[in-house]
């Protein structure tokens, strides 16, 4: 199965990979972005510089005008047959005891929030129960929700656990009316991520720490969330599929 896809997240990291890993399996990608529309393009470009068909749109998951906007162009590719929940936010180390409504509000509107609004666009137009022709829905989730992220970042751990009840509840959810609904479960993983949440080294310095011995690459995840999406998966919905090189593999 191909056909319309929409990627959050896509203007780097995991989500640009998994936009330029979808395209060349023959999806049209929907290239979301929220700050970098430079980048964004230049993943659009590299995209249709190699046959594909991309766009680059501009949209905060986490605001439900930017949802219609991303959603509203995928439309203008054609049928919606895919949704990859990747955008995603991290801040800086802090304790619990030290973060301010503020920084949770922010962290779980996108994190959260924003995986439910662009679900709900998608089940929209792909649920056979609402005239759809059915589809697959990957959410990227984190090793965190199993490690608890102490002393760095709870907040961003818990709102990673969320991601994996609502891909359980979900998938359960709209089982019935052709849509399959996973998510891969990354550990650290060699993305500017980590720099924006103050640790700019910390892919080089968890190597040791994880037993294959290396951060992963953006590449690695995007593999997994392209079989995912495939009929290669066809029997598997609410599942998990952890790409961390071996670290907190807890079911
Ligand atoms: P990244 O390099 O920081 O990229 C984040 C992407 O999300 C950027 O394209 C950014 O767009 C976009 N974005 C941020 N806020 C947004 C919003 N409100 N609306 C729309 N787009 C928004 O992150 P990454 O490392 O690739 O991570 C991608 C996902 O994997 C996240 O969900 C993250 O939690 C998860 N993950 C990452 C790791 C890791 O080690 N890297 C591990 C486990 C899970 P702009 O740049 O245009 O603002």
């Amino acid at each position: 199965m191909t056909g319309v896809l929409v990627v959050t997240g896509a203007s780097r990291g995991i989500g640009a990979a998994t936009a330029k890993l979808a395209a060349r399996k023959g999806w049209s990608v929907v290239v979301n972005y929220l700050g970098d529309q430079a980048a964004a393009n230049a993943v659009t470009a590299d995209i249709i510089d190699s046959g594909g068909a991309a766009l680059s749109v501009k949209g905060d998951v986490s605001d439900p005008a930017g949802v219609e906007a991303i959603f509203r162009a995928a439309d203008s590719l054609g049928p919606l047959a895919g949704l990859v929940n990747n955008a995603g936010v991290v801040d800086q180390p802090a304790r619990v005891e030290d973060m301010t409504a503020e920084r949770l509000a922010r962290m779980f509107a996108i994190n959260i929030t924003g995986s439910f609004l662009c679900a709900g666009a998608a089940i929209r137009r792909m649920s056979t129960r609402q005239g759809g022709a059915g589809g697959a829905i990957v959410n990227v989730a984190s090793a965190a929700s199993k490690l608890g992220s102490p002393g760095l970042f709870v907040d961003y751990a818990a709102s990673k656990g969320a991601i994996d009840t609502f891909t359980i509840g979900l998938a359960l959810e709209v089982a019935a009316e052709g849509i399959r609904v996973n998510a891969v479960r990354p550990g650290v993983i060699d993305t500017e991520i980590h720099a924006s949440g103050g640790m700019p080294d910390r892919a080089r310095d968890i190597a040791g720490s994880t037993p294959l011995g290396r951060a992963g690459t953006a590449d690695e995840v995007a593999r997994a969330v392209l079989w995912l999406l495939s009929d290669e998966a066809s029997y598997s919905t609410g599942s998990f599929v952890t790409v961390s090189g071996g670290r907190a593999l807890t079911p």
